[in-house]
């Protein structure tokens, strides 16, 4: 446990660091940090066709926002350097024609509409899909002859018979029917190796102890034991944590679910709150408390004590967790991280002003904007006759009033309101709407006075 070795290996296929991942990235990182081991980042961007070019680089600035370092990955680099499999293909070949000498994987030069019929006809007599071995008996040196010269796959030579077993840390052992696993390809007609290839190979030389991936992976892994078995090497530890769900229990989606971190990110959510929320997925503390820190998870995680049960993934939740987040920041924490989500120039006394009126309001950062507009871009709404007669008695009052302090400003109002009998709420709504345009906002008669009261009354007598 000394050695605990950790990665997540995201695809540059999506927009950016899917919050699935960052789920899986968070047990990854919490496991080796537990164990004072690595944690690392390698980038799996062998599928040339969905590669998205700008995705890396938003991966890595995502796991940077949300603080978890890595050890060693593409832009840091580290021991077993290039984190990237892209720039990696000579050591697949290398391992791919090591399984060819050893009769564990075979050369296969079926083309694509061979395999498209054969596809139909196990489709139509409803078997599963699956290479039937066609070009497995070929002679070595004849396939190698062809090989030279003619369009090619390698792929896995699965044992037909027996069974291959996993000991899975979350799920204990699971076994699977050789006679259902597919012969993989392993490296394509481009050169490139496919996941499970590479995975493999890159998973041992980079030494990584512990595969902590999503549940999806478990149909994968059989193949990945078989492999592991063909190189005589020994088998990491493996973990599939059950996967996120909309709260429909349907597998998290676009559809449903801001799934790309950069939303999160963009939307306010801080990163302290949004790893306690996918801390309680899965897991829950000891002492059952749904709030803590990462390095309290990091003292109190347990692998084995994770459920299998679908964990629901609710925006609702998440939001509330992140206003509690937002409360305890000091004002001045509160207002550096503000700044990032007003514009440039914001003036940041009135910033440093308003952040503790709005901080017991507040779900998100970009809520602030909001509680901001009247400050900054005031816009005036019409009023009903009534308000503005309500309206109009208040600056009768007002005008007279020193100091413009909040304390005084709710007095008199509050004595007026109960000299002319009218409906506290509805006043005051008055009041509200005619000096910051909104029907929502900060606390009134603070706004009163940080407004002050040249331009609070100047607002009064234009709604008029
Ligand atoms: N490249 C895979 C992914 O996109 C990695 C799966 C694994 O962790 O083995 O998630």
């Amino acid at each position: 446990m000394d050695r605990v070795r950790t990665r997540i290996a995201p695809s540059p296929t999506g927009d950016d660091l899917h919050v699935g991942n960052v789920y899986t990235a968070l047990f990854n990182y919490i496991w080796s940090k537990k164990h004072k081991g690595k944690f690392i980042v390698r980038i799996e961007d062998t599928d040339r066709l969905r590669f998205v070019p700008q995705t890396e680089a938003r991966i890595l600035a995502s796991l940077r926002w949300l603080g978890l370092a890595y050890d060693e990955g593409p832009d840091i680099g580290g021991a077993y350097a290039p984190y990237r499999q892209s720039e990696r293909l000579p050591i697949y070949q290398k391992y791919a024609l090591k399984l060819i000498e050893a009769g564990r994987a075979y050369y296969c030069f079926c083309s694509s509409e061979r395999l498209e019929k054969l596809r139909k006809s196990q489709h139509e007599r409803k078997l599963p899909t699956m290479y039937d071995g066609h070009c497995k008996e070929i002679p070595l040196a004849e396939a190698r002859r062809r090989a030279s010269v003619e369009p090619n796959v390698i792929r896995l030579n699965v044992p037909e018979k027996g069974e291959t077993i996993f000991s899975d840390m979350i799920r204990g052992k699971i076994h699977f029917q050789n006679a259902v696993l597919d012969d993989q390809v392993l490296i394509k007609s481009d050169g490139y190796p496919t996941y499970h290839l590479a995975v493999v190979i890159d998973d041992y030389l980079m030494q990584v102890t512990h595969v902590i991936r999503g549940e999806d992976w478990i149909s994968s892994t059989p193949k990945h034991v078989i492999l592991y078995w063909a190189f005589g090497w020994t088998l990491p530890y493996f973990a599939h944590l059950p996967l996120l769900r909309n709260p429909d229990k349907s597998k998290l989606s676009k559809r449903k679910n801001p799934v790309w971190t950069s939303w999160y990110r963009e939307q306010g959510y801080l990163p302290e709150a949004l790893l306690n929320y996918l801390g309680t997925m899965t897991w829950s503390m000891p002492d059952g408390r749904d709030k803590f820190s990462l390095s309290e998870m990091i003292e109190a995680f347990d692998i084995k004590k994770i459920k299998t049960t679908a964990p629901i993934f609710d925006l609702e939740k998440l939001s509330w967790l992140n206003g509690q987040y937002i409360r305890e920041l000091s004002t001045k924490e509160l207002a550096s991280r503000l700044t990032t989500y007003l514009p440039k120039g914001t003036d940041t006394k009135l910033i440093n002003k308003l952040a503790p009126l709005a901080q017991p309001r507040m779900k998100t950062l970009t809520e602030f904007t909001h509680y901001l507009g009247p400050f900054v871009a005031f816009k005036p709404v019409p009023l009903s006759t009534q308000e503005k007669n309500i309206t109009r008695e208040f600056i009768a009052e007002f005008e007279l009033l020193l100091p413009w302090k909040t304390q005084q400003l709710e007095l008199t109002a509050k004595k007026l309101v109960t000299q002319k009998n009218w409906k506290l709420r509805e006043a005051f709504m008055a009041l509200r709407q005619a000096v910051t345009g909104e029907k929502i906002g900060l606390p009134l008669f603070e706004t009163l006075e940080l407004l002050g009261k040249k331009e609070a009354l100047l607002r009064m007598r234009q709604a008029l």
